[in-house]
């Protein structure tokens, strides 16, 4: 197949007009101009979009697809109250309907992805449900399979749970990678994060973690604040006598590495990000959340001194209206001016290494063909910069996912047509 468009974002090359791509078995075979392409495979079929950019499939780092249908919680709340409530909601719709309800759920936000031009997905599973459905879907995805209050149990009884569930069949696609987890510092015990650690490094596998989300774990750690009752309930080693911060305290337990994601870092010191920094970890920032939850959003120009590593995420649809990425990226660039073309990688192949799937994020002869088809008014003569500031979910014209058109848009003409027909 032939896929060509008005221009060619390949992220690792310059741009090039009329151009396209030929894939074959889910890769891209060759990037070239639509002449050439068309002249030297004239039997191939041919999708051509001539008012669009071609661009590598978006990957979004953070999300949590099982909570697509509490969209309703997605308005301005305080971080705490939001957060009961997606417990409550979540513990009542899994006493009605179980499993049924986290895969609708899975399965509706994958749908909306697809239609926002995301072709992978850093996704955080609570019930299980995602993995399975994404594989079904064949939508790219490394799933962090969540250990949340696990300390109210004993690590020994939660962990096989975790393990087989890293022994599902579904983790043999070459779509869905599994990783771990461990949901923040105020939801697990010292002991099962170590633990947990452990498990990771037995089985090769990346973290993922909520960090300095809000200001009440910067408070937590000298035991004030809205959490602290966790001190003793989970047996935190905080309290005012306690010296270390966040991210050391995570790098005590060995959970800062060159292959943990840490979600939003919101809330964190100078001491925070240096460390952070200096482990080779990666930040993905969901600016749109951390504001409807009241938690402020990332001081940027600090990261940035900092030396820190980012990447774009939305979270869940229970915190943000929907799935588009360019909105997240220029929410950022309002406080952190950035070139289009480097925030264009940032949303590719920034966020595919982050995630440790190493065939995505560019197009190139030899990676996965995961591609997006953005309508840009500009056309053959658009730069990064117009795919950066007029990028939306509304203009996301096709999405393709290791070769497979997974979603295109019907034109206004052809949907009348079909409603005459
Ligand atoms: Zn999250």
């Amino acid at each position: 197949m032939i896929i060509s468009a008005a221009r060619v974002f390949p992220v690792t090359s310059p741009s090039a007009a009329y151009a396209g791509v030929r894939v074959t078995g889910g890769v891209i075979r060759e990037v070239g101009p639509i002449g050439e392409l068309l002249r030297t495979h004239p039997k191939e079929r041919h999708l051509a979009f001539p008012d669009s950019v071609l661009i590598p499939g978006l990957v979004n780092a953070h999300t949590h697809l099982e909570y697509s249908l509490f969209r309703t919680m997605a308005r301005p709340t305080d971080f705490l109250p939001w957060i009961r409530g997606l417990v409550r909601a979540s513990r009542l719709r899994d006493s009605f309907w179980g499993a049924s309800h986290w895969e609708k759920a899975a399965a509706s936000g994958i749908r909306r992805c697809l239609r926002s031009g995301i072709t992978a997905i850093g996704d955080v599973v609570t019930y299980g449900a995602s993995p399975v459905v994404a594989q079904r879907a064949g939508i790219r995805m490394r799933a962090y399979l969540e250990a949340v209050a696990l300390a109210g149990s004993s690590s020994e009884e939660s962990l096989p749970r975790l393990e087989s569930a890293l022994s599902s069949d579904t983790f043999l696609s070459p779509r869905i990678a599994p990783g771990l987890s461990p949901h923040s510092i105020y939801t697990l015990s010292p002991q099962v994060l170590s633990a947990l650690r452990s498990l990771a490094g037995r089985r090769s596998l990346p973290l993922g973690m909520h960090v300095g989300e809000t200001r009440h774990e910067q408070d937590l750690l000298r035991g004030r604040g809205p959490l602290a009752p966790q001190v003793r309930r989970w047996g935190l080693p905080f309290g005012p006598s306690f010296r270390g911060s966040l991210a050391g305290y995570l790098e005590e337990h060995g959970l800062l590495s060159t292959k943990t994601l840490l979600f939003h870092g919101t809330h964190l010191t100078d001491r925070d990000l240096s460390k952070i920094a200096a482990s080779g970890a990666t930040m993905v920032t969901c600016p749109r959340s951390n504001a409807l939850l009241r938690c402020g959003i990332p001081d940027y120009q600090r990261w940035r001194k900092a030396g820190i590593r980012f990447v774009y995420g939305t979270d869940s649809l229970a915190s943000v209206p929907d799935f588009d990425l360019f909105e997240e990226a220029r929410l950022v660039r309002r406080s952190l001016p950035e070139s289009g073309s480097v925030i264009l990688r940032r949303l590719t192949l920034g966020a595919a290494e982050a995630l440790g799937l190493a065939g995505s994020g560019s197009l190139e002869a030899g990676r996965d063909a995961d591609l997006a088809l953005l309508r840009i008014p500009a056309g053959s003569a658009a730069t990064e910069e117009d795919v950066v500031t007029q990028g939306a979910v509304s203009r996301i014209a096709a999405t393709v996912v290791g070769g497979r058109l997974l979603y295109r848009r019907r034109s206004r003409e052809a949907a009348a047509i079909r409603r005459e027909g």
